[in-house]
């Protein structure tokens, strides 16, 4: 337990530096291994059953680490105890009950929606190798959705892919883009599911990201080269624009040699 309370201080604290995580802004979810269990089984539960607004079966008894609401994660790493808690899904994925955290009194954060819908997709996805989800607020990524006319999924996908040649290794699914939809609510749980089954990272229109992986760095990672790519383009577009940039002949040379599975419907 000790070990996932490090990740998640060291990732949460890296979040807020880079100005990703504002005030209350930003949370993660860490779908535990088993081997993390028993640590509970000396716990009592914190809480009573609660409904999940939609039955999760494919999640069903699993626990998840996940940051609380309106907790600061810059504070996560003084305080983890406090700002960070774990839950546990009943075995038909029904019902949620608190196991440990949230001190003294909590909820896990208010996009769990997003979180365990889409905890349902990657573990699907990934045949459960995949265990971190990740939403934040970077401002590059944000400001590219307000700068760009008409940005679509595959527009944005193209526009990061050829702001930094290493990209479409990091993301050869690409970047879904979601348009804005109410923080918070089971209609952008399920947009972002829904973008889960099919890509790695999700970007909220004037909003933030989501990322997954196998593990926080994993996640981190990908969002924060999403993050730099789109800051590249900002900067480019400041100073008039580019005069040059990469062909779809070079990026999908460059997911050869890499050996990367690349979204071929972006390049239509
Ligand atoms: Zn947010």
């Amino acid at each position: 337990m000790e070990i996932l309370i490090d990740e998640i201080k060291k990732t949460s604290s890296d979040m807020a530096r880079r100005g990703w995580a504002e005030s209350n802004g930003g949370n993660i979810s860490l779908r535990l291994k088993e081997e993390y269990y028993e640590y509970f089984n000396e716990h009592k539960p914190i809480s009573d059953w609660m409904k999940l607004p939609e039955t999760m079966p494919e999640i069903g008894g699993d626990r998840f680490l996940v940051t609380g609401t309106g907790r600061y994660l810059r504070n996560i790493e003084l305080f983890p105890e406090k700002n960070v808690g774990v839950i546990e899904t009943d075995k038909k994925g029904e019902a949620y009950r608190l196991l440990w955290g949230y001190k003294p009194k909590g909820a896990p954060t208010s996009e769990l929606p997003s979180h365990l819908l889409s905890h349902c997709r990657i573990k699907e996805k990934s045949d459960n190798k995949m265990f971190a989800f990740i939403h934040t607020h970077p401002n590059s990524v944000i400001a590219l959705t307000y700068a760009v006319a008409n940005l679509e999924t595959k527009s944005l996908t193209k526009l990061l892919w050829q702001s930094h040649a290493e990209c479409i290794v990091v993301f050869p699914q690409g970047v879904e883009f979601i348009p804005w939809v109410m923080a918070g609510s089971m209609d952008l749980g399920k947009a972002t599911a829904s973008a889960m089954s099919r890509r790695n990272l999700a970007v909220w229109q004037y909003h933030g990201i989501c990322g997954c992986g196998r593990n926080l760095d994993e996640a981190f990672g990908r969002i924060d080269v999403a993050e730099k790519a789109a800051e590249i383009c900002l900067r480019v577009m400041a100073v008039g624009g580019a005069k040059q940039t990469l062909a779809d002949e070079q990026l999908k040379a460059i997911a050869a040699n890499f050996n990367c599975t690349v979204d071929e419907e972006i390049f239509e």
